[in-house]
């Protein structure tokens, strides 16, 4: 068999991969259907947020297992683009030293246009729910999101939920709400919804008060909030600001609209503005969460500026996501067009 360059380090960081217990499967237990197999043997473990017990993702989780049985083949040829930075240099040193090829790793970097930066930092969940891996065409033509219980899942415009997709963790956080009594759109995803707690927390603790206005939002109610604003200003305006049923991102049970009584908990621009936005804004990354719609982005994200509108998609996603200071759009974007390159 031919010697491709780099085989003998991804063999190591299988060593180490399996030496380590296998933990790298299991670990990405996130894993949506696209998951492609490589970059989720060859990727550290994601931080605990990936542990979410979703039913249909475990039904999806099978591509993953054959990478364990022919790693020398496969991985030789896709991951060379991004995990090169990570297993290469760190772990050969521990298990077989003689083999590895310490030159190599020297050539990659130079990247004009900064993508590579982007995608040595991506990590396995944005490989594994790239959008171009994570979506099919139903009979009618429309793009249907295959990963829609991922932490990582991508909504817009041109990806639709399923119009049957109900999160199955949807519970309330404990936080304060701008109106009373039960509500649907009080739930969000358990996961994000300790991540509000925590983020209401520490904004208290920094004298801002947040209130949350709107979370969950089911197809249906989804369905009726279009048609309502579609009758009121047409569908072409209410599309820039509401969003089309299997569109928005509050099916997800992901995200969460936040205000503040400084502008009467309206969901308005000029709560970017306000001493409660910024620090939202600021600080909305520190604990998993992004500002999905940020100002200037229409083109990109199909939304006009939405400073109340919250994502979460767990600390190390934001992290990166709010480092490269792209949309979550640009981001999987820049990912693909590396990915591509390679
Ligand atoms: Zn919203």
């Amino acid at each position: 068999m031919r010697k491709l360059p780099g085989t003998g380090r991804w063999l190591i960081a299988f060593a180490v991969a399996f030496a380590a217990g296998g933990l790298f499967i299991q670990a990405e237990s996130n894993g949506d259907s696209a998951a492609a197999p490589p970059a989720v043997v060859l990727t550290p473990p994601p931080v605990a947020s990936a542990g979410t017990t979703d039913p249909s993702a475990a039904a999806a989780e099978p591509p993953s297992l054959p990478a364990a049985e022919g790693p020398a083949t496969k991985p030789a040829t896709k991951p060379s683009t991004k995990p090169a930075t990570k297993p290469a240099t760190s772990k050969p040193a521990t298990s077989k030293p003689a083999t590895s090829k310490p030159t190599e790793p020297s050539k990659k970097p130079v990247d004009p246009k900064g993508t590579a930066r982007v995608a040595q930092a991506a990590s396995a969940w944005a490989m594994n729910n790239l959008p171009s891996k994570t979506v099919e065409r139903s009979k009618n033509g429309t793009a249907v999101i295959t990963n829609p219980s991922s932490l990582y899942v991508l909504v817009n415009k041109e990806r639709n939920l399923p119009s049957s997709y109900v999160p199955k963790d949807l519970t309330i956080p404990d936080v304060p709400f701008s109106f009373s009594g039960d509500s649907p759109k009080k739930q969000m995803r358990k996961e994000a919804a300790a991540a509000l707690e925590k983020l209401f927390d520490g904004a208290w603790k920094a004298g801002i008060e947040l209130k949350a206005v709107s979370g969950y939002r089911s197809y249906a109610t989804q369905k009726a909030i279009f048609d309502r604003n579609a009758k009121a200003k047409g569908a072409e305006e209410a599309n820039r600001t509401s969003a089309h049923p299997g569109q928005s991102e509050h099916q997800t049970g992901l995200a969460m609209d936040v205000s503040s009584a400084s502008v009467g908990y309206a969901l308005e621009e000029s709560f970017g503005g306000t001493k409660e936005g910024r620090w939202l804004a600021k600080h909305a990354a520190d604990y998993g969460f992004i500002i999905r719609y940020p100002q200037g982005e229409e083109r990109i994200t199909g939304y006009t500026y939405e400073p109340w509108h919250v994502r979460y998609i767990g600390k190390e996603a934001a992290a990166e996501v709010a480092r490269s200071k792209l949309t979550l759009e640009a981001f999987f974007d820049t990912l693909e067009a590396s990915a591509t390159k390679a």
